[in-house]
């Protein structure tokens, strides 16, 4: 088994008709690069930079610091693209240092809903600046993009891109190097699904952060046990929000990736792969049995096997002439 799985990390994840999937790693931390190389990643898909600022009990890390994290990340994938998203805390990943803003809402009643991810940057100004330099900095060492967590307003796609001119504007007033970084918006809140057309305006790339997706579609919160038996990916309106995100990407000729755990799940690789997805982001202890899928996949062929796709859930099926995926009762 492991001389298999060695294997089949230098194997190309092409289907059977020969369609190229392009399989990428999620990271928390600098040191899992390493594992995203054996992993046999083509790059870091999703570098959930929030976990540098937590369980830190004095400090946060600062400009410097955060550049070195993102330089041992860009040096260790060796060429390949590094995907690092701006802070996504609150809700399921608190500060334990809180700010002061943020202490203010310490007592939110429902933080999935509160001030997290880019809402949170956007309410410390200068942390953000911060934090978008040591990225561009970064980016002087290697393939970066840039990926920003749970947008759904256009003031905050404006307040995205107002933050990163300047911020490139004090780079190079000090004289500081960057390279060329492309900007991704992660779809995960419905609204940003549904005005997907506005994003592909503005970002190079989007990237699907089904996770919560899916909370916000269906209002489950996804660390509530209680509830836990209602958040279902497999619900009609939630793949119907992933499957005109991917469509309308491919139209624009934009990238679109997934990097929820929807990716590094085996059962959903046919159905994503029929909505036109080629490029997945997992934890990379998926990347092999993703791989395994694909490689045992003829595209051509998926519209059947979608029909197939659950038998207690409704099916749903990809509508022809460009249509939405629709549900339809068993
Ligand atoms: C997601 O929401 O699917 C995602 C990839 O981000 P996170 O799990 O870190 O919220
Ligand atoms: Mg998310």
């Amino acid at each position: 088994e492991r001389v298999r799985l060695t294997r089949l990390r230098h194997t190309p994840a092409v289907t059977l008709d020969g369609e190229r999937v392009e399989l990428f790693a999620n990271i928390e931390l600098p040191g899992d690069a390493a594992a995203a190389l054996e992993a046999g990643a083509v790059g870091v898909g999703l570098f959930r930079s929030e976990f540098l600022f937590m369980n830190r009990t004095d400090d946060l890390p600062g400009e410097d610091e955060q550049y070195q994290a993102y330089c041992a990340v860009v040096d260790a994938m060796k060429g390949l693209p590094v995907t690092i998203r701006t802070v996504d805390i609150g809700a399921d990943k608190p500060l334990d240092r809180m700010s002061a803003h943020e202490l203010r809402h310490e007592h939110a009643l429902n933080p999935a809903l509160g001030l997290r991810a880019i809402r949170w940057s956007l309410s410390e100004p200068s942390m953000f600046r911060q934090q978008l330099r040591a990225i561009l900095r970064a980016s002087a060492h290697g393939q970066v993009r840039l990926l920003v967590p749970m947008l759904a307003h256009e003031s905050e796609i404006r307040g995205t891109f107002d933050a990163l001119a300047r911020a490139k504007q004090q780079l190079t007033e000090s004289g500081r190097a960057f390279g060329d970084v492309q900007v991704g918006a992660m779809i995960e809140v419905p609204a940003a699904a549904l005005m997907i057309d506005r994003f592909l305006d503005a970002f190079d790339f989007v990237s699907l952060g089904t996770n919560d997706l899916i909370q916000y579609t269906l209002a489950i919160d996804r660390a509530d046990e209680a509830v836990a038996h209602l958040y279902d990916p497999w619900h009609p309106a939630v793949l119907e929000l992933v499957a005109r995100t991917i469509r309308a990407a491919r139209a624009r000729g934009r990238a679109v990736s997934v990097c929820g755990e929807m990716a590094g799940d085996p059962s959903f690789t046919s159905v994503l792969l029929a909505m036109g997805l080629r490029s997945f982001s997992m934890h990379p202890s998926q990347i092999a049995a993703i791989k395994q899928q694909i490689l045992r996949t003829d595209t051509r062929r998926l519209s059947d096997l979608l029909l197939g796709a659950r038998s207690d859930a409704p099916t749903f099926t990809p509508l022809r002439n460009g249509g939405g995926v629709a549900a339809t009762p068993p």
